[in-house]
């Protein structure tokens, strides 16, 4: 490819709305361009990149035994009804009607439309297992897209659905799946963890993400190098810290006047923050209640344990409201489980403490000496997130933290969708069975994002070699000097066709070619210069910024080994 035909749009500032360096990166480099906030436009360096990562990601699957299909991004909104999701998808769902007022939406991701296509096609256990994927655009409308790819609006997913006859077929299934993805990962360059996820309401331990290793990911992981126990926090449990309980001394009252916040409390009356407990309420909107959770006073809610002990939906709770507070004869600030007028749950770590102060309920005033059982009592369980420190809880050591990108996450989905979609089997008795579902996703626009995160360096991205827009790049330090344009030109000659290669014959100043390819991130440059008659090179390496002088035959057998090694 010659440079002058290519589209080049590097940046030399990035647009104000990017934050982290992959984002900054992606705008500068020319490889992406904005349209609205969270919605991308991909250009021509962008979009080769993303389909070397589809290229491996299909190339696994169809090696794993799954079969591509590409369904419609447009879905009737009767099969959301079918599977009791289209009132329970919240604000994320982006909802359309056509001329005749009929309803859709546009696929935020498939299981829908997956179980209605098997549910058609597969009537017999001959055909199973199964397992279907596609790579297609899904549209969210996130709260707060941003980052650039890493949280779109629209952006591009892999979405694979198996088909089971039972349990321990889905098993054999979702292990696949796991090992599939494991080669995925490795294959794109990422540096990765697999954690263990929430399942929501379906329960057990179904679930893993895949976490790219970034301090910009959104997601938190706390993992326990001992055991190599390792898990998402939403999803993390702990051993609680027991603590030898001190004699109950008498409750007490005290004036607490405009101290709100656990800091000052704790300030306040001189205790440690680990003796205090704080109450939060919540707007239960499933359940339509409102409920008090209690943690100890360092800690914070882990909301989505919270949605599961409530059997609730994320989308559908919210903190409640000072006037919400008032009506349950409180205010922010003060609030606590004594004599609250409404269901009260309490983290199992509050239970160990002893005499910890709580909200009194009442405008600047705390109790002192309070005790679960004696005071107050509620629905024990699980509430708190975890942090670095907190024990293991498979073999009790303290545990680690670190920040994750969540580039894939796999499921077991049991018969969630299959039993109410009645997308059966007919087994050998004659009787209808419900398929035993799994599925598996793969952020593919995020995953080249978080390929940036973790490769660039200052001068720009450094692409690994599997999925670089280009292998190598030829720039001419004048490519108007005839000896240096027919070296350049033969060079490019020999590696057409072998390896993937630019040929820079922009009239431009060598500085600027250079500071360009570096920002591009291409593995390999042959710059073309003084030594050109002689039939020599400079070969630099973008990685290690080392640059070689070489005769071109070698630079042209480094490039050829390089890339049969991909
Ligand atoms: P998150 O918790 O980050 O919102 P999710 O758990 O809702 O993601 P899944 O439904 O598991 O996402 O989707 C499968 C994959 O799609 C995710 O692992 C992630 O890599 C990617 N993904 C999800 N939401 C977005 C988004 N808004 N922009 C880009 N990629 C996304
Ligand atoms: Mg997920």
């Amino acid at each position: 490819m010659k440079a002058s035909k290519m589209l080049i749009s590097t940046l030399k500032e990035a647009p104000q709305e990017a934050k982290i360096d992959s984002h900054i990166l992606l705008l500068r480099s020319g490889m992406v361009k904005a349209q609205v906030a969270g919605v991308y436009q991909f250009l021509p360096l962008g979009l080769r990149v993303l389909h070397k990562i589809e290229n491996i990601i299909r190339e696994e699957m169809d090696a794993s035994g799954a079969i591509e299909i590409l369904c419609s991004a447009l879905q009737p909104k009767e099969l959301w009804v079918e599977s009791g999701r289209w009132s329970k998808y919240g604000p994320e769902l982006m909802r359309l009607s056509d001329r005749h007022e009929r309803e859709f939406c546009l696929g935020p991701t498939h299981e829908e439309v997956f179980t209605a296509l098997i549910r058609d096609l597969v009537k017999s256990s001959k055909n199973l297992p199964l397992n279907v994927y596609q790579i297609q655009t899904k549209y969210r409308d996130e709260r707060r897209p941003r980052f650039g790819l890493m949280r779109g609006r629209e952006f591009l997913m892999k979405d694979a659905y198996s088909f089971d006859k039972d349990e321990e077929g889905l098993n054999q299934s979702y292990q696949i799946m796991y090992d599939t993805y494991s080669k995925i990962f490795t294959r794109l360059g990422l540096h990765y963890q697999v954690v263990l996820a929430d399942t929501g309401n379906i329960g057990g331990n179904g679930s893993h993400q895949f976490m790219a290793l970034s301090d910009v990911g959104e997601s938190e992981i706390v993992y326990c190098d001992a055991c190599g126990y390792a898990a998402d926090v939403e999803k993390a449990t702990a051993k609680p810290i027991s603590v030898e309980k001190e004699k109950a001394l008498p409750i007490e009252k005290v004036h607490t006047p405009n101290q709100r916040t656990i800091e000052e409390i704790s300030s306040y009356l001189n205790v440690d923050a680990k003796k205090t407990a704080k109450t939060l309420i919540y707007h239960d909107y499933v359940n339509e209640k409102l409920v008090a959770v209690v943690v100890r006073g360092d800690r914070e809610v882990n909301e989505i344990k919270l949605v599961n002990a409530l059997n609730s939906n994320e989308n559908f709770l919210e903190l409640a409201n000072d006037t919400e507070i008032e009506s349950l004869h409180s205010i922010h600030g003060f609030v606590g489980p004594i004599d609250l007028p409404c269901e009260v749950y309490v983290d199992e770590e509050v239970i160990e403490l002893s005499n910890f102060v709580i909200g009194a309920n009442e405008k600047d005033y705390h109790y002192k000496n309070v005790n679960y059982g004696r005071d107050f009592t509620g629905v024990v369980c699980d509430l708190r997130k975890n942090v670095a420190g907190d024990l293991c809880p498979i073999c009790g050591k303290p545990m680690g933290q670190e920040r994750g990108i969540e580039v894939g996450q796999i499921f077991k989905l049991q018969t969630k969708y299959s039993e109410p979609m009645n997308c059966c089997y007919v087994n050998e008795l004659g009787k209808n069975v419900p398929m035993a579902m799994g599925c598996y996703g793969i952020g593919v626009s995020r995953t080249l994002q978080s390929i940036v995160e973790q490769y660039h360096d200052e001068a720009g991205i450094v692409w690994p070699m599997a999925v670089a827009p280009y292998h190598a790049v030829i720039v001419p330090i004048n490519y108007n000097d005839i000896e240096q344009q027919s070296l350049s030109d033969e060079i490019y000659q020999s590696l057409l066709g072998q390896v993937e290669v630019v040929l820079d014959d922009r009239n431009a100043k060598p500085g600027f070619k250079f500071k360009d390819w570096e920002l591009i991130g291409i593995p390999y440059m042959i710059i073309c210069g003084k030594r050109s008659k002689e039939g020599f090179v400079e070969f630099k390496n973008r990685r290690t910024m080392e640059k070689q002088e070489l005769p071109k035959e070698e630079a042209i057998r480094i490039l050829l080994q390089a890339v049969k090694n991909i």
